[in-house]
């Protein structure tokens, strides 16, 4: 199994302008944020009320303490003494009764913005071309629509209450603190700047430590995914790799516990310096005091030393916390840009604004010079020109990776041409509605993929509102329906993970009544290159046939009975049409079907 492609390794660590530029938020990210949260403005205005309130409410506290130790104490005033304990205990309740009303309303919100963002993600994907899904690795998919999403809702609940209520707690200390007395205000203000210095290196530090972590936890997600699939595993235990898929995931997992650790201590070292200051603080404030009063400023009580000595303390948990959530800040950030990232994607295969809804659908195809490749290095499909008209059938054959698949996968936009035009009924695929295009082009593709849910689920899945008689119709023209029967479930009968339970040929032709029920107007048979056993592949030919000679389709086949049934061969070499003709026409040509005819359908005919 070859490395994960979008893991760490194929990505690459953060490059030296990330570094420089990743710990700046800039304003059109905090915009887009905030455009997010716009719909739930009045929750957010309730909550910041709540929290200017309450952060008020939790200072007074520590100005009371100065009454209570000039008045109540040292005035020995008792009446004084429990009022005043009253109204601070009185107030500490009501300012945390309010903090419990804001954290239900800031839950509510976070849950509300990333169910909207879940969503979108989903959209989008949803809308995604069949090209992404192909490149990108499945286990950044699912990170991203899962813990990157519930990784913000920490902005709202945490990140984003912290900042303002912190700040407010101490805009309102300082500004008690320099009315109370403006020298020992300055004295405590002036400790504070030196939080930033181990701030700023933390939060460096984490902000690196954070993303390599991420592409980690996608690289085990991946590894997670790839190798506890039904096909992974079977692969894993077939070429006997358990070991090495072992030893891959334990790496991965050391490496992320390694990240894990030093991420959290990036964050511990610059608590310890702040813990030092924290003590150092009040220290200095008793002993600036003590000099003012015993030698310069008689005013000054005990009291008004104890206020600010209190405010300071109540200053440093701000302050360590507005330092903290500048390392939280730019976590979440990472995590925004993460989302925005794939909210950003192009979607590359979408309806023209102009897009046409014929009223009906003849399912006539045409290739004009059509130019193709995945990617800029590799042209796989080279001026490709055909028509099928409605009602024929085409058999497109050729060698495995000569371009067959690729053929058919731009007639439902699947991907779109790079050069000349795929039309449908007479109109540039590009042109028409997806919809539309898609609804009527029916595909059996070579890899059937069924749901892990019943044989009914899966048929149903083509047309929601099928009668029990339709059903029963379409497996019989796909001639499941005697398997169908005979379990004991009947349609009911589970099908298993991506339909596992059920044999190759018992899943194609479900996957033929699938399409049946569907209704296509062109019908398009990617033929399994597969062997089946010659019962199964005599009841998927009895299913096709009828189909073949009746209705417009394209089948790309590696059976001879197929070609046969098909009134023009289309002979594909290195992405070209190199022959096209009848089996007998192509026959007497003696180019490369007459090879083919030998080495693969000749064994076929064996068979049949
Ligand atoms: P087979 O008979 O084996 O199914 P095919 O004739 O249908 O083969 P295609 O599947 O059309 O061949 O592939 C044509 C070429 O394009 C192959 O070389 C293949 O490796 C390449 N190819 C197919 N899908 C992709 C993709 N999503 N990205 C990049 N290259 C691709």
């Amino acid at each position: 199994m070859p490395p994960m492609g979008g893991g760490p390794m194929g990505r690459g660590y953060l490059t030296e302008e990330e570094k420089a530029n990743a710990p700046k938020v800039t304003w059109p990210l905090v915009k887009r944020i905030f455009s997010y949260l716009l719909p739930y403005w009045k929750q957010l205005a309730v909550v910041l009320a709540c929290i200017v309130v309450s952060s008020i409410l939790g200072l007074l506290p520590s100005v009371l303490t100065g009454r209570i130790i000039d008045e109540g104490l040292i005035g020995q005033n008792l009446r004084m003494l429990i009022i005043l304990i009253v109204a601070s205990l009185g107030v500490s309740l009501g300012s945390n009764l309010i903090g419990v009303a804001e954290s239900y309303l800031n839950n509510w919100i976070a849950q509300h913005l990333s169910f909207d963002l879940r969503n979108k993600m989903y959209g989008h994907l949803q809308k995604m071309s069949q090209g992404f899904f192909t490149s990108s690795n499945q286990g950044d998919i699912i990170t991203r629509m899962t813990s990157d999403i519930s990784g913000v809702e920490r902005v709202v609940t945490i990140t984003f209450t912290s900042i303002l209520s912190n700040s407010i707690t101490l805009i309102c200390a300082v500004v008690i603190m320099y009315r109370e007395n403006w020298i020992l205000a300055t004295v405590g203000v002036l400790i504070i700047p030196l939080f930033t210095i181990p701030t700023r290196w933390a939060g460096k530090t984490r902000w690196t430590l954070t993303r390599e972590a991420q592409e980690c936890n996608d690289e085990i997600n991946g590894i997670l995914n790839e190798t506890l699939s039904v096909s992974g595993q079977l692969l894993v235990k077939l070429f006997g790799k358990e070991e090495h898929e072992y030893n891959r995931y334990v790496d991965a997992n050391r490496k992320m516990i390694g990240l894990h650790i030093k991420e959290s201590m990036a964050g511990r070292w610059f608590i310890v310096v702040i813990n030092t200051f924290s003590s150092v603080g009040p220290m200095l404030l008793y002993l600036v005091g003590g000099i003012l009063i015993m030698k310069y400023d008689s005013t000054l009580t005990v009291g008004d030393i104890s206020v600010l000595v209190a405010l300071l303390g109540r200053m440093y948990g701000p302050v360590n916390s507005l330092l903290n959530i500048q390392v939280e800040w730019i976590r979440s950030m990472a995590l925004f840009t993460r989302i925005f990232e794939y909210f950003d994607m192009p979607v590359e295969i979408q309806n023209a604004p102009d897009a046409v809804v014929p009223a009906t659908a003849n399912g006539n195809v045409v290739f004009k010079n059509v130019q193709f490749s995945y990617n800029p290095e590799r042209q796989i499909l080279k001026n490709v020109n055909f028509e099928l008209k409605s009602g024929n059938s085409i058999a497109i054959v050729g060698p495995s990776g000569s371009g067959k698949s690729t053929i058919i996968n731009l007639i439902p936009r699947l991907y779109d041409v790079c050069g000349g035009e795929v039309t449908f009924d007479g109109i540039d695929v590009r042109k028409l509605d997806l919809e539309f295009l898609r609804r009527n082009i029916g595909i059996v593709s070579q890899e059937t993929y069924l749901f892990n849910g019943t044989i009914r689920e899966n048929l149903l899945y083509a047309k929601p509102d099928a009668t029990e008689e339709e059903l029963i119709e379409a497996c019989k023209k796909a001639n499941i329906y005697d398997f169908v029967q005979n379990q004991e479930q009947g349609l009911d009968t589970m099908v298993g993970n991506r339909g596992l339970k059920l044999s190759g040929g018992e899943k194609q032709r479900i996957s033929i009544a699938r399409i049946l029920l569907k209704d296509p107007v062109l019908f398009i048979f990617d033929e399994a290159t597969s062997a089946l056993d010659s019962i199964s592949e005599k009841k998927i030919q009895e299913a096709i046939d009828p189909i073949i000679h009746s209705r417009t389709s394209i089948l790309i086949a590696h059976r001879l009975s197929t070609i046969l049934a098909a009134d023009e061969i289309l002979v594909i070499k290195d992405g070209e049409i190199a022959e096209r003709g009848t089996h007998t026409e192509l026959l007497d040509d003696g180019g490369i079907y007459q090879e083919l005819y030998e080495t693969q359908f000749g064994k076929a005919l064996v068979q049949e």
